[in-house]
């Protein structure tokens, strides 16, 4: 992984420990220095954390999706056409797999009655390579596929896509979403109101959740994928290519 996306994966939460680090670094932070003490002024620091994040989270979704429409659509309608060779899929099969991808993808969007669903590919970086992503934001969603799926994993390209298409259809953007900004909220409350043993011991049990939380979302994907595709999709390769970031 690249510098600028491991930044990238801080900046926006992807990174599990982020949001609750941040959270408890920060009230202690002005427990130990500042003014203000008791109920009344915390409990504006938790309606303002859960806020911020919640604001932060979803303005870094929609440039992530602006960003993948300009860079990453395009890339997509050039391999779907182009006769260049990807890796050893010969550029004819290429084509076979990525229009029946598109295909499934209008169908998905028709049956949920949804306003916009994209198919992309990020840039070949180390990060970009294997990725496998869904985005939503403001009714708009998008399904990353990298370069690998298309090549050397093409055959397990129709699992990929639906569990990245199970996870637009839970919605889990949106539910991880409120999940970090709930459980910042929670975090902070714990820091600002309770001794240290007991806060540590709730950031963990937060923690626990989330992490759980996240899990259970990928598990649920992965059933809805082999439901569609059979037992024979290669699922564990679902869960190499998908990195935690419904
Ligand atoms: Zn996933």
């Amino acid at each position: 992984m690249t510098r600028s996306a491991r930044a990238r994966d801080v900046l926006s939460g992807a990174r599990w420990w982020v949001v609750p680090l941040t959270a408890v670094v920060g009230t202690a932070t002005l427990r130990v220095f500042g003014p203000w003490r008791g109920w009344e002024p915390g409990l504006w620091a938790v309606a303002a954390t859960t806020v911020t994040v919640l604001w932060h989270m979803s303005v870094l979704g929609r440039i992530a999706l602006d960003s993948a429409l300009f860079h990453e659509v395009p890339r997509w309608d050039y391999y779907a056409y182009a006769e260049v060779e990807l890796g050893e899929v010969p550029a004819r099969d290429r084509h076979a797999v990525m229009r029946r991808s598109r295909e499934r993808v209008e169908e998905f969007t028709r049956i949920h009655n949804l306003v916009h669903v994209s198919l992309g590919i990020p840039a070949p970086t180390p990060h970009g390579y294997a990725e496998a992503s869904a985005l939503q934001a403001e009714g708009r969603r998008h399904v990353s596929i990298g370069h690998r799926w298309l090549n050397r994993g093409s055959r397990h390209l129709p699992v990929i896509l639906e569990h990245e298409l199970a996870h637009l259809r839970r919605r889990d953007v949106l539910r991880r979403l409120f999940r970090r900004a709930a459980g910042s909220g929670l975090a902070v409350a714990a820091a600002w109101g309770e001794p240290l043993p007991t806060a540590a011991a709730v950031c963990g049990a937060l923690l626990i959740a989330g992490v759980a939380a996240g899990w259970w979302s990928e598990l649920a994907c992965d059933w809805a994928a082999r439901r569609s595709c059979g037992s024979g999709g290669g699922r564990g390769n679902v869960a190499r290519a998908d990195r935690g970031r419904p």
